[in-house]
């Protein structure tokens, strides 16, 4: 850690920058405590690692705290600078002990309050939700910024995240979902917007670099407009996805192989409208082409050109298809007030562009005409290939 109090309640912290001479003068005369469980610590002055505070051996406190790599160290302290250099009242390492939690900086700012945490290790999914959760019912809140070397590029613009790497989705101020990440090696921020997913682990994205030096705060709270994928290369993985996915299939996606057939339905002749990429699909951890085929059979399969459609049709179907665990959402302890409905919205939203719906006041949609079901190869492809010479330069407008 790098903060420790003197005997005479003094603070000591070693994010801001401190000779080693000084330090060796103030080790010499003084005896350090730990903030938090008030047993000493002894500061380490040695030149392998950065200088930092320990406990003894066998400090329970320590084992909590100090399984800190030199990446964590060292990023806490970059960050904490980089909030001090702007100005920003910031505390590093606070304990706070109404909630027992210390976030590795507390910072205020335009009149809230921050707990950010740099997270280097992997930490399990419950304990990442309980801290979440506790910050955000302290109104605290929370900022978790992920360590850049979880961060698995497949393309450039193509990502593979896991549950872990999803729990640092957060929101902008304006809706934007994104993952903030920093690399406490190159000292820059890199942020991932306009997560896209198209399978459980895979998604389109759009990452960007910033250099600790030079990004404000503003920037990593609030990043930028929405970068979606091309239609034609969400179209491209999305054929590559589903006949991979139908090729290989997992025995929890029988039921839906199942109830496609029974309804009629070819997995290989969906049409082009259904799986459709839409930004807030990374709530829902079910692919996309397998909750729109859902809300096509529970929902607009079931209508005639001029019904109306409700928006609790909506939920109910989806409300159903969640209960009998055929759509699974994301743990995203960020984001716990986004409502997964949203994107069933946004894609009866993309439908209303392709003519296929029209909006009816605040309760629902008219359906205007019906989904089109191919019914050989060849008719798909010539389907698939109007919608995009169509759609290709508008629909993710
Ligand atoms: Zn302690």
């Amino acid at each position: 850690m790098l903060t420790a109090i003197t005997k005479t309640g003094k603070k000591i912290c070693l994010g801001y920058d401190y000779s080693k001479e000084t330090l060796l003068l103030l080790r010499n005369k003084e005896e350090f405590v730990c903030p938090v469980c008030k047993e000493k610590v002894v500061l380490k002055l040695g030149d392998q690692r950065i200088f930092h505070f320990a406990h003894h051996q066998g400090s329970q406190c320590g084992e909590i705290y100090e399984n800190e790599t030199y990446e964590h160290l060292e990023g806490k302290r970059q960050l904490f600078q980089w909030l001090i250099k702007q100005e920003i009242s910031s505390i590093l390492e606070f304990y706070d002990p109404t909630i027992q939690q210390r976030p590795d900086i507390m910072f205020q700012y335009k009149g809230q309050r921050y707990a950010l945490e740099y997270q280097c290790s992997l930490l399990p999914d419950k304990i990442f939700s309980k801290r979440t959760s506790v910050y955000l019912e302290n109104s605290y809140i929370p900022l978790w910024v992920m360590s850049s070397k979880h961060l698995h590029q497949k393309r450039k613009d193509l990502i593979s995240l896991s549950n872990f790497q999803y729990s640092f989705l957060r929101s902008s101020p304006a809706g934007r979902l994104y993952i903030p990440a920093y690399c406490s090696e190159n000292r820059h921020f890199q942020i991932v917007d306009s997560i896209t997913s198209f399978s459980i682990k895979n998604s389109f994205v759009h990452l960007s670099s910033f250099p600790l030096q030079t990004i404000q705060l503003d920037s990593i709270l609030d990043p930028m407009k929405n970068h979606p994928p091309s239609l034609n290369s969400w179209n491209k993985e999305m054929d590559k996805f589903i006949f991979n996915w139908a090729l290989h299939p997992h025995t929890q996606h029988k039921l839906f192989f199942q109830e496609v057939y029974n309804r009629g339905l070819n997995l290989f002749l969906l049409p082009p409208e259904i799986g459709l990429p839409v930004e807030h699909s990374v709530l829902i951890q079910t692919p996309p082409f397998i909750w729109q085929t859902y809300l096509f059979l529970d929902v607009l399969a079931k209508k005639t050109p001029f019904d109306l459609i409700t928006i609790k049709e909506v939920n109910d179907s989806l409300q159903k298809r969640i209960q009998n665990k055929q759509i699974i959402l994301r743990n995203l302890p960020q984001l716990k007030n986004i409502q997964p409905i949203t994107a069933l919205l946004e894609y009866l939203q993309l439908l209303i562009k392709l003519d296929i719906l029209t909006r009816k006041s605040d309760r629902g949609f008219i359906l205007q005409k019906p989904i089109k079901i191919p019914r050989s190869n060849s008719e798909r492809e010539e389907d698939k290939k109007n919608f995009l010479t169509q759609h290709r330069c508008t629909l993710l407008k």
